[in-house]
């Protein structure tokens, strides 16, 4: 079966899906976009996706390519074309085709749309999830508007090669007082000693994540203790326990940061019971 992409309006072979040179996504990175887990099928907490969606749109003052309905609508349609019962579904929402020119075109230009689909084997990343992964870190070198979840993520992506050349999963960004903000793609959390959840506000520095926002759910309703706040590198390094989340990583236990192990090594209790846990409150559906 091949796969199927929906790009401005149609429903195309992946193979052959593509947008026209002059897309302001291409050439100026001038869009922003949405990744959402797939679960059984469900779409998992679409709402805050969506919302999410409005709002870097509303930030770049872009049009929404489609009112919200319709988008669910197309959502599910390519996950049904596609399959995918477990996996992950990609929006992304550009400026749309206009001359090359840095300044905005005009308003009747429509903004493009291009939403994929890809399954993904649950089994996999929980085997993962059973060995922890490593990290790195690096100075955070990104524009100051990291809340809106743009296109533009070039910094990221060189982040994320150095982290994969070290032998690591991730890179966590540090900013120029040493305090964490977040990973290339996901939010960064320590468990103190005490067993307090940590993890840096989402008013400045970090994109607002979606799995974030569900952690910190799960966390309330599990009567942790949560400290929403910057933590510095070393007492990452001394921390009991470390973890990661993003929409496609969910809750991932860190095991190692640079050199140094973290807790006994071994992903953390409390880690992997939020991992294990998360997907009893969070939003599904379809
Ligand atoms: N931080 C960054 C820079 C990201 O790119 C992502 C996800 O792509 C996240 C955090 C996690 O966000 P979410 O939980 O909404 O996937």
């Amino acid at each position: 079966m091949s796969r199927i992409a929906y790009v401005n309006g149609r429903y195309v072979r992946h193979a052959d899906a593509a947008v026209h040179i002059e897309d302001r996504g291409y050439q100026f990175a001038d869009g922003v976009y949405e990744v959402c887990e797939v679960k059984d099928g469900s779409l998992i907490d679409m709402t805050r996706h969506l919302d999410r969606l409005d709002r870097s749109l509303n930030e770049l003052e872009i049009a929404q390519p489609m009112g919200r309905r319709a988008l669910v609508a197309v959502m599910r349609e390519v996950i049904r074309q596609n399959r995918v019962k477990n996996g992950m579904i990609y929006l992304q929402v550009t400026r749309g085709v206009a001359p090359r020119d840095h300044v905005f075109p005009a308003a009747t230009v429509p903004p493009s749309l291009v939403i994929t689909s890809r399954a993904a084997d649950p089994r996999k990343a929980a085997r993962t999830a059973e060995d922890g992964v490593a990290v790195i870190t690096l100075p955070d070198n990104r524009w100051e508007r990291v809340d809106i979840k743009s296109v533009s993520l070039l910094p990221n992506v060189i982040a994320k090669e150095k982290a994969r050349r070290a032998g690591a999963k991730e890179a966590w960004l540090v900013d120029a007082d040493g305090y964490v903000t977040e990973g290339a793609s996901t939010n960064a959390w320590i468990v103190t000693a005490e067993g307090s959840l940590v993890t840096r506000p989402a008013e400045h520095g970090i994109l607002r994540g979606i799995t974030r926002a569900a952690v910190l759910d799960l966390a309330a309703r599990e009567g942790l203790t949560v400290e929403e706040r910057p933590f510095t590198v070393e007492e990452a390094y001394r921390a009991r326990e470390a973890f990661i989340t993003a929409a496609t990583t969910l809750v991932m236990p860190v095991v190692r940061i640079d050199d140094h192990a973290i807790g006994n090594g071994q992903p953390g209790s409390i880690a992997t019971a939020l991992r294990t846990r998360f997907h009893e409150v969070v939003e599904r559906v379809g």
